[in-house]
């Protein structure tokens, strides 16, 4: 599949169509304000989930691919397939359906997607090579046909030459799963403190492509759809862009199942994975560094820096719209040891509501 592009910053339309870069810090769905997206490491989660569950002694996979269920759910179940439309759906024909899911998912680096086959409330059946996470988008696709046709269904993969075959095979005679009404509330109060509100003084404004108005900084970024992932064009890292709320939501879940609070662990292991991955990255100096994170922090949709200011062994910001603050933080902090080669300690305030002022200082 190819994508359309800009021809100046190389981004996919797509992007440009669907989603608007505020100003804020956030990035938001032109036709679904409460979805505020991000681009995330795909690492990451591969990392954070191993270490919860070594260090909870809780099957932290189980409970991302059950939340990331719910939040498809959530959503389908309250944009897109309410009133007439759900029936509207369940007749209408699946191939412009499975074409337009396949786009969407080399837009936002998810693997590359294949149709196979598929009949009429039986069965679907896909190629997939490259997924970022290969039960998380099986289960997205799962609960995708779940909401779509009413009906319970059963999944499977198998491993084929470089990827995957997904099976989906609807089960009519079994019942559908019934959503888990804590983990939906845990999901929804996250969804909640990741939405963000108007960001008080702004500080310099975003440096926008001129072709096709989006941020100068995903120009970095470079889609390629042969593979079906994005990458970072200096050093390859991969990224996808996801619904903001899913990681925090299974933050909430795992605190609510273990009866601990987890903000300290997630910043602690954010930290660690960047202060990892940053060792192969020459950075500059402080000031182009921070400069350029702070960019790319509100062009990746995690934050507006509003104000900042360093020196030798600190660094002070001002932030709006946090998406998630301990995965924020563990971030800056990474960076700011990398370039200090001294551990951080890290002190944050709210300044007014979506608005934090954050030290960090070496130590
Ligand atoms: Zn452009």
């Amino acid at each position: 599949m190819d994508l359309k592009k800009c021809p100046l910053c190389g981004v996919p339309r797509y992007l440009a169509r669907n989603y608007r870069w505020t100003g804020t810090g956030c990035i938001l769905a032109r036709r679904d304000p409460e979805s505020r997206m991000i681009f995330e490491e795909v690492d990451f989660y591969q990392y954070i989930w191993e270490e919860l569950e070594r260090l909870l002694g809780v099957v932290a996979l189980e409970v991302m691919t059950r939340t990331q269920r719910l939040a498809l759910r959530d959503y389908m179940d309250s944009h897109i397939l309410f009133g007439w439309k759900k029936w509207a759906i369940r007749v209408a024909p699946m191939t412009p359906l499975i074409s337009r899911v396949i786009r969407q998912s080399t837009v936002f680096g998810l693997g590359r997607f294949e149709y196979v086959d598929h009949r009429r409330g039986k069965y679907l059946v896909l190629r997939v090579k490259n997924p970022f996470h290969l039960p998380i988008v099986a289960e997205a696709l799962r609960e995708m046909m779940v909401s779509l046709r009413g009906c319970h269904y059963e999944m499977a993969w198998t491993d084929e030459d470089g990827g995957y075959i997904i099976h989906l095979l609807a089960r009519k005679d079994m019942p559908l799963e019934a959503m888990d009404e804590e983990n939906l509330l845990s999901l929804r109060r996250a969804k909640l403190e990741a939405m963000g509100g108007p960001v008080l003084p702004t500080g310099s404004g975003m440096r926008r492509c001129s072709e096709c108005g989006l941020p100068e900084e995903l120009s970095q970024l470079e889609w390629r759809e042969q593979e079906g992932t994005v990458r970072f064009r200096d050093g390859g890292f991969r990224f996808v862009f996801v619904t903001s709320h899913v990681f925090p939501g299974v933050v909430k879940e795992l605190e609510r199942i273990t009866g601990r609070e987890l903000g300290t662990m997630v910043m602690e292991l954010s930290r660690i994975y960047h202060r990892h991955a940053l060792r192969r990255v020459k950075l500059g100096s402080r000031g182009a560094t921070y400069d350029a994170l702070n960019r790319y922090s509100e062009a990746a949709g995690w934050c507006k820096v509003t104000d900042y200011s360093f020196g030798p062994g600190y660094l002070e910001l001002t932030m709006a719209n946090p998406y998630h603050v301990p995965r924020l933080l563990g971030r800056f902090a990474a960076f700011f040891e990398h370039l200090e080669e001294q551990e951080a300690e890290v002190t944050w305030e709210p300044t007014a509501p979506h608005n934090l002022k954050v030290l960090f200082r070496a130590v």
